[in-house]
């Protein structure tokens, strides 16, 4: 099975061409044509003790359903471990360096938050999500759960195409067709 380069998921079709030796995926190619310097990798081991820090600022986990306080590391590593295998994690790559990450869960619902605050205001946010959009276009429709205070993230899914589909409690439900 040949899998992409960049996010390592399979590739169905591969288009291979003389000017480039690496194989991507259609969206992973799409990013890196994109004039903002973002990529998108998988989750890995190397990456957990930033993703744990960036978890255990509440300004991040507030956002965050399932989530109420700072992670504890033994607790981390174990959702690592124990992920479904229809889960995905990226880290998500802006200007050579990790500033947040992006993940798709087994019920196909979407989450994204910027771990580096200085990443925010630039673009990174809605090219990751309209990559993950893509990515997973044969997953759709694609959900996502926001907090009704958090209008920044309402905004940002909004702008990637996702309609908001019930707000009868404070977590709004949000639905993505391609
Ligand atoms: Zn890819």
């Amino acid at each position: 099975m040949t899998v992409c380069n960049d996010c390592e998921l399979p590739i169905e079709r591969v288009k291979k061409d003389n000017t480039e030796d690496s194989v991507v995926c259609n969206p992973c190619r799409h990013l890196r044509n994109e004039d903002l310097d973002i990529s998108i990798r998988p989750l890995s081991w190397k990456d957990l003790e930033l993703v744990l820090a960036w978890r255990s600022n509440p300004e991040i986990y507030q956002h965050f359903r399932l989530q109420e306080g700072p992670l504890n590391w033994s607790e981390h590593v174990k959702w690592y471990e124990s992920r479904d295998s229809d889960r995905h994690d990226f880290i998500i790559r802006y200007l050579n360096r990790r500033v947040g990450g992006v993940s798709i869960d087994s019920t196909d619902e979407i989450g994204i938050y910027l771990g580096d605050f200085s990443a925010h205001g630039h673009g990174v946010a809605t090219t990751a999500l309209k990559w993950a959009c893509a990515r997973f276009s044969d997953r759709t429709p694609l959900l996502a759960e926001i907090h009704e205070k958090n209008e920044a993230s309402q905004r940002l899914f909004e702008r990637c195409g996702f309609k908001k589909t019930s707000e009868n409690d404070s977590w709004l439900k949000y639905s993505y067709d391609s």
